[in-house]
């Protein structure tokens, strides 16, 4: 979401003449592109100023903004308390940051955290900051109408909008012609994409297809899929497209219905149970990856123990794990108490990495001799002698880098793994 955002800011800026730097002290507006969904990424942010700081007293001229979802919240401590940053800028404010960049130079604090009801910033076309020129993300929805009790995303990033389906075709068929293998649809809920037009109706399995329809030679991805809304439509697209990812990242956050209750995620254990029977019916061999969170309010050893069952009977491939952290605003916030000690919050968040370790690892060793479809994303990150590409299943693998090179599609035989890689040879054998 975040990277996205950038290359948005990114082209704005550049269409007013400003340009990128790599290097920071080269710069004359530094902005720092923020993430408040959880309360470490909130603190990097205030490391991140804190190492700006002096780059702002030897050259008193930088402009140093503050942009993303932390801007509302904290506009008042950044612009008063730290005396360092110069602009704060919303989501849905980046148009408006040429001018407040020349606010800015001309002395004043400017500030804009107005969040829209419309603002897709469909009409834009990205600047990828991503060096691999491979594969990139392609923003098809902001903000978000659910109202999941821990999650501050609604009011940050504001209400649900989805960007007019031709303007997505047109930045994907851009990115193709451009050398772009790998497209990744993302919203904060995929699948309640839905955009109107004179009565046709386009929701996101027709998207998905259009999008798959490009080209055979384009991957495409998409992320993130919400248990509660993915439909078999969807799963029989997915399966339909040989270029459509078999990878479904479906967030359970956790495995007791009554904490999802709590969390209003509204699903229970065996509605989400049966959307994994339903993938692997209709779409056998897709990888599933899910976000669990350890430690919400009430959370009783009881109910973590049904995570962990929850995460064993799916076998997920891979999953992003967290500690539950209270967000200022949110309903959890409000109304439900803060009441599992972090020493708890703690070693269940450690039991729950320590299971998908294995099962991470399993995953991986279950792919050992077979032969997988690779999109190459450059040499690895040891050796130039070998490249690296992922499989459909989003697993990363290693090979020897032969006559290859970036972008191309090459079939790899796994033969062995590490616990985050998979590595193998260049298969001829179709
Ligand atoms: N829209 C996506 C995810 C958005 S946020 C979805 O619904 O799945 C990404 C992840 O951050 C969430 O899936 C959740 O696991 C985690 N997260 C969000 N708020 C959190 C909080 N307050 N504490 C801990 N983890 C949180
Ligand atoms: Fe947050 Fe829930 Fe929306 Fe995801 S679906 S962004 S977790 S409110």
């Amino acid at each position: 979401m975040n990277v996205a955002d950038s290359e948005v800011v990114v082209s704005i800026l550049s269409k007013q003449g400003f340009k990128l730097t790599d290097e920071i002290s080269d710069a004359s507006v530094i902005l720092i592109n923020t993430c408040s969904i959880r309360e470490n990424a909130e603190q990097r942010i205030w490391n991140r100023l804190k190492a700006i700081r002096h780059l702002k007293n030897k050259k008193n001229e930088v402009i140093v903004g503050l942009i993303g979802c932390m801007a509302e919240r904290l506009k008042e401590k950044v612009l008063e308390a730290e005396q360092l940053v110069d602009i704060v800028a919303g989501p849905d404010a980046y148009r408006d940051l040429p001018v407040l960049v020349a606010e800015a130079e001309s002395g004043h604090k400017a500030v804009n955290v107005l969040l829209s009801r419309e603002e897709t910033y469909a009409d834009i076309s990205p600047v990828r900051m991503d060096k691999n020129g491979v594969s990139s993300f392609v923003s098809i929805m902001r903000g978000c109408n659910n109202m999941c009790t821990y999650c501050v995303v609604p009011y940050v990033r504001g209400a649900e909008r989805s960007r007019e389906p031709g303007s997505i075709i047109k930045e994907v068929r851009q990115l193709f012609k451009s050398g772009y293998r790998e497209v990744t649809l993302i919203g904060q809920n995929v699948d309640s994409y839905k955009w109107e037009d004179k009565g046709a109706v386009t929701e996101f399995p027709q998207l998905l297809e259009k999008v798959a329809r490009i080209d055979p030679l384009l991957r495409v991805r998409f992320s993130t899929s919400h248990p509660k809304d993915i439909s078999d439509d969807l799963l029989r697209i997915i399966a339909r497209y040989d270029n459509i990812c078999k990878h479904i990242h479906l967030p359970a956050q956790s495995g007791s219905t009554r904490i999802l209750k709590l969390m209003n995620r509204e699903y229970s254990r065996e509605w989400y149970m049966d959307r994994i029977s339903a993938i692997r019916t209709i779409i056998p061999d897709c990888a599933i990856s899910t976000d669990m969170i350890s430690g919400f309010c009430t959370e009783t050893e009881e109910d973590h123990q049904a995570s962990l069952s929850l995460m064993e009977w799916v076998g997920f491939d891979f999953a992003y794990m967290f500690k539950y952290s209270e967000r200022p605003g949110t309903k959890a916030a409000r109304k439900l108490k803060d009441d599992v000690p972090d020493n708890i919050k703690t070693a269940r968040l450690n039991e729950i990495i320590a299971l998908q370790n294995r099962l991470s690892a399993k995953s991986k060793r279950n792919d050992v001799g077979r032969i997988f479809e690779v999109l190459i994303e450059g040499f690895s990150k040891r050796s130039d002698e070998y490249l690296s590409g992922r499989t459909s299943q989003n697993k990363i693998v290693v090979f020897p880098k032969g006559n290859k090179r970036k972008g191309e599609f090459v079939r790899v035989l796994v033969d062995r793994c590490t616990s985050a890689t998979l590595i193998g040879k260049i298969s001829d054998n179709k």
